[in-house]
C-alpha cells in the first residue's frame, strides 16, 4: 500500500513533468512557427516586388521596341528623303522635280499615295504635277473639290504643314479631306519656292494601323522645303541659262557688227595707204628734178649766181629734202603696213647698233650738251631683226630724245629680257609728254603742242614709221612720260635663237 502510494506520487510527478515539458516544446515551436510567419510574409513581399519590376522590365522592353521600331521607320524615311532631295538637286528642270518622287520612295516613307499640285496665279487654278496611286478620275476629283480650295490656298499661304492628327479641332475639314483623298492618314505640306508659283505635296495611306507622328509630319516638311528649293534652284537656273543665251546672241550679233565694221575699215585703210603710196610716188619725181635742177644751179656750172639767188636755190635745195624725207617715210609706211616691206631677219647684236647710233648722232650730242650712255647686259642684246630697219628705229626714238631735252640732260639705253624678248628702255631727261600724248604719239602727223615743236620742223611720222616696224617684228612699243619729268620709249624684239 505504502508502495502503491509512491508509485501514485511518482506518476503524478511525472505526468507534471510531461506537461510541462511539453509545454515548454510547443512554446518553443510556437515562436518558431511566429518567426517562420514573418519569414514568409517578407518572401513573398519579396516575390511581389521582384514580380513588380518583371512587369515593369517587360513593359520597359516593349516600349523600348515600339521606340526602336519608330527610329527604324525614320532612318528609312530619311534614307528616302536623303535619295529624293539628291535626285532633285541635280534636277534642272522645273518640271522633272514632282516626277522624281517614285513609289518605292512612298513605301520607305510608309505611304502608298501621293500627289502634288501647283497653284497657277495667272489661270487661278491648280494643276497637277504627280500622282502616286491615283487614278486620273481621282485626281481630277481631287483638284475640283471646290470647298477644299480655299483650305488649299490657306495652305499655302500660312506655310504650315497639316496632319490627319493635327486636325483633331477641325474634324469637318479632316474627314471632307479624308474622303476626297480617300485615306485614312495623311499630312498635308505647302510647297513654298521664294519665286514663282507655290503648290502643295499630299501623303496618305488607307491602313488604319498608322499614326501619323510629329516625326513623320516634319519629315514630309523637310522633304516640301527640298521641293521648294529645288523648284527655286530650276527656275534661278532657267533665267541664267535664258540670260546667258540672250548674252551670248548679243555678243554673236556684236562680233558680225565689228566684224563687218572691220572689214569696211580694212577697205578704207588699203585705200589710203594705196592713195598715199600713190600720191607719193607721184611727187617724188618732180621733187627728185626740182632737187636736181636746185643743185645743178647751185654748182656755178650754168652761170654765175648772184647771192640772192643762192640764198633761195639753198633754200629751194632743203625743202626739196624735207619733202624727199616726208615722201620716203610716207612710202616706207605704206609699204610696211601693206606687207609689201618684208623684214630680212638675222641675227643682230643690238649692242652695236646702239654705238654705231651714237656714233652718228655724235655730233648732235655734243651740239645739245647730252650725254649718252648704254648698258646692255651681254644675256640682253641678240635680236632676231632687219638690221637697217632697227637702225631707223633707235636713230628715230634717240633723235627725238636729244630734240625734245634741254642741254646738260642725258639719255640712257638698257637693256633687259623678258621671256622670250628683249626689251630695250630709252630713257631721257626732257620735256616729257602730257598723258593724253603717249598713244597718240604714233599716229600719223601727231604732233604734240609744246615749244619745242613750234620753233623745230618735224612731220608726225618718225613714230608712226617705228611702231611700224617693231610691229613687223611680232615686237611692242609703248612709252611712259610726264611734263617736265622725262620720257622713256620701250620696245620689244623677239630674243635671237641661234648663238
Ligand atoms: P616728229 O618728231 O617729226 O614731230 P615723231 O613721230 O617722231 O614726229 O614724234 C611725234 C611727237 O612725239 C613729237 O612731235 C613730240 O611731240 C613727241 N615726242 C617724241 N619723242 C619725244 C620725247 N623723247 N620727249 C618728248 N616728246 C616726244
Amino acid at each position: 500500500m505504502y508502495e502503491s502510494k509512491y508509485l501514485i506520487n511518482f506518476l503524478g510527478m511525472a505526468s507534471l513533468a510531461s506537461i510541462i515539458f511539453l509545454g515548454i516544446v510547443i512554446l518553443v515551436k510556437m515562436n518558431k512557427i511566429r518567426h517562420l510567419n514573418g519569414a514568409v510574409t517578407k518572401l513573398k513581399k519579396s516575390l511581389d516586388e521582384m514580380d513588380e519590376q518583371a512587369k515593369l522590365i517587360v513593359r520597359t522592353d516593349i516600349e523600348l521596341n515600339k521606340i526602336q521600331e519608330e527610329l527604324d521607320k525614320k532612318i528609312t524615311g530619311l534614307y528616302a528623303l536623303q535619295r529624293l532631295s539628291h535626285q532633285m538637286s541635280t534636277t534642272m528642270e522645273e518640271g522633272q522635280i514632282f516626277k522624281k518622287i517614285e513609289v518605292e520612295h512612298l513605301e520607305d516613307l510608309d505611304f502608298e499615295k501621293a500627289c502634288a499640285f501647283s497653284w497657277s496665279s495667272a489661270e487661278k487654278t491648280f494643276i497637277l504635277q504627280m500622282s502616286l496611286g491615283y487614278t486620273q478620275e481621282d485626281t481630277q476629283r481631287i483638284k475640283s473639290a471646290t470647298d477644299l480650295e480655299s483650305a488649299y490656298l490657306d495652305l499655302i499661304h500660312s506655310g504650315k504643314t497639316l496632319s490627319s492628327d493635327s486636325l483633331q479641332k477641325e474634324p469637318a475639314l479632316r474627314d471632307k479631306i479624308k474622303s476626297i483623298f480617300k485615306v485614312t492618314s495623311f499630312v498635308l505640306s505647302p510647297v513654298s519656292p521664294k519665286e514663282g508659283d507655290k503648290g502643295f505635296l499630299f501623303l496618305g495611306t488607307e491602313s488604319i494601323d498608322t499614326i501619323i507622328s510629329e516625326g513623320d509630319r516634319e519629315l514630309i516638311t523637310i522633304l516640301a522645303n527640298q521641293i521648294g528649293q529645288a523648284l527655286e534652284n530650276a527656275r534661278l537656273f532657267e533665267k541664267t541659262w535664258r540670260s546667258q543665251q540672250d548674252l551670248e546672241k548679243k555678243v554673236e550679233e556684236r562680233t558680225q557688227e565689228l566684224t563687218h565694221t572691220l572689214d569696211e575699215l580694212r577697205i578704207v585703210s588699203k585705200r589710203k595707204t594705196d592713195f598715199i603710196s600713190s600720191v607719193s610716188h607721184e611727187l617724188r619725181t618732180p621733187l627728185t628734178s626740182i632737187k636736181g635742177y636746185a643743185s645743178i644751179l647751185l654748182t656755178g656750172n650754168l652761170g654765175a649766181i648772184p647771192d640772192q639767188i643762192r640764198e633761195r636755190l639753198d633754200k629751194i635745195n632743203r625743202h626739196s629734202d624735207e619733202l624727199v624725207q616726208l615722201v620716203n617715210n610716207l612710202l616706207d609706211i605704206a609699204r610696211i603696213e601693206s606687207g609689201r616691206e618684208i623684214m630680212k631677219k638675222e641675227i643682230v647684236d643690238l649692242n652695236a647698233v646702239t654705238e654705231k647710233v651714237s656714233d652718228l648722232l655724235s655730233v648732235q650730242f655734243k651740239d645739245h650738251q647730252i650725254e649718252f650712255s648704254a648698258q646692255m647686259p651681254e644675256e640682253a642684246r641678240m635680236v632676231s631683226a632687219d638690221r637697217s630697219q632697227i637702225e631707223r628705229v633707235f636713230i628715230n626714238i634717240i633723235g627725238n630724245a636729244i630734240k625734245f631735252t634741254p642741254a646738260g640732260g642725258k639719255i640712257t639705253v638698257q637693256s633687259h629680257k623678258v621671256d622670250k624678248n628683249i626689251q630695250v628702255d630709252i630713257n631721257d631727261t626732257g620735256c616729257g609728254m602730257p598723258e593724253e600724248a603717249l598713244e597718240a604719239i604714233f599716229e600719223e602727223f601727231y604732233r604734240v603742242d609744246n615749244l619745242i615743236n613750234q620753233q623745230t620742223k618735224g612731220t608726225g611720222l618718225g613714230l608712226t614709221l617705228v611702231k611700224h616696224i617693231i610691229e613687223a617684228h611680232n615686237g611692242k612699243i609703248w612709252v611712259k612720260s610726264r611734263i617736265n619729268a622725262g620720257s622713256t620709249f620701250s620696245f620689244t624684239m623677239p630674243e635671237s635663237t641661234q648663238g
